[in-house]
């Protein structure tokens, strides 16, 4: 089978040294395997992303010689194929509307005896919306309050009966917890949808055999394997590689400037420089 591998960045600012690497990553994997590496915007989040930060996306790997293959996936251009998959699982039971506001779940939160977290980090949901009427949910949604759409965590876990797993390269098959994550959010109230509902729809449908990303995404990979066997999408292989740091040991981020590939370019750095100093995974 041929390797297809993708570069996803969300078009929130400027590419710095660490998206160069996991751009390089992906794509060393695929030009060595005769593969195909594609681009995708992930510009689902209106309020954040930006179309000069698009095109600046595009102008960095063309400089870095990291060509893709096909046309780019924009994923701002392709909503109804997200919503197609909230339609189908609200159909099947799976997602419910949730009303609450930050407020509303630090108050439960913090009214109830624990507080768990998710292995991202994130606060698991109270579950405050999972139980109300379909009566209730109609006139709420009717009287026009803005509601995000949840996976019923414990149904879904439900639907698909068998135990997970996912292939992490070097590692092994690895046993999925998406239950630790609780009722995910898989339709924004400020977004159409969310990273975990179109990063796993874009990858099967784009044919993506192996995933390569951050680390810092490793753990989400548990929720996008449960979706992948709600919707019989194939699993690809996935390879999370380190982030790159910045000498004081704290993880590139988009805030740190001088990093930037604009800056280093303008600075006199060559591709060629950059992507031997960066060196493989
Ligand atoms: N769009 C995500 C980001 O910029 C990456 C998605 C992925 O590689 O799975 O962090």
């Amino acid at each position: 089978m041929p390797i297809i591998t993708r570069f996803a960045p969300s078009p929130t600012g400027l590419l710095h040294l660490g998206h160069a690497y996991a751009a390089a990553t992906a794509w060393r994997r695929a030009r060595a395997a005769g593969g195909r590496f594609l681009l995708r915007l992930e510009d689902i989040d209106p309020s954040r992303c930006r179309a000069e930060f698009a095109d600046a996306i595009k102008t960095d790997l063309q400089w870095l010689g990291l060509d893709w293959d096909e046309t780019v996936r924009v994923q701002s251009e392709h909503l109804a194929d997200y919503r197609a998959v909230l339609d189908d699982l609200t159909a099947r039971g799976l997602i419910y509307p949730c009303f609450c506001t930050r407020a509303d779940i630090a108050r439960e939160v913090e009214a109830s005896a624990s507080a768990p977290h998710a292995p991202d980090g994130s606060l698991v949901y109270p579950g405050l919306c999972r139980h109300r009427s379909p009566a209730e949910r109609a006139a709420r949604i009717a009287a026009g309050e803005p509601f995000a759409l949840r996976l019923d965590m414990a149904r879904a876990v439900a639907a698909v009966a068998d135990p997970l797993w996912f292939e992490e390269e070097g590692e092994g098959p690895i046993r999925c917890i998406p239950a630790a994550f609780g009722d995910v959010v898989l339709g924004r109230k400020d977004a159409p949808a969310s990273y975990h509902l179109c990063v796993t729809h874009d990858d099967a449908l784009q044919g993506v055999t192996l995933v390569t990303r951050g680390e810092d995404l490793k753990s989400a990979t548990h929720v996008h394997r449960l979706l992948q066997a709600l919707m019989g999408w194939p699993t690809p292989l996935y390879a999370h590689h380190r982030l790159l740091t910045d000498p004081s040991g704290r993880r590139l981020a988009k805030r740190d400037r001088a990093a930037t590939l604009r800056d280093l370019r303008a600075a006199g750095v060559t591709a060629t420089t950059l992507l031997a100093m960066m060196g493989s995974p």
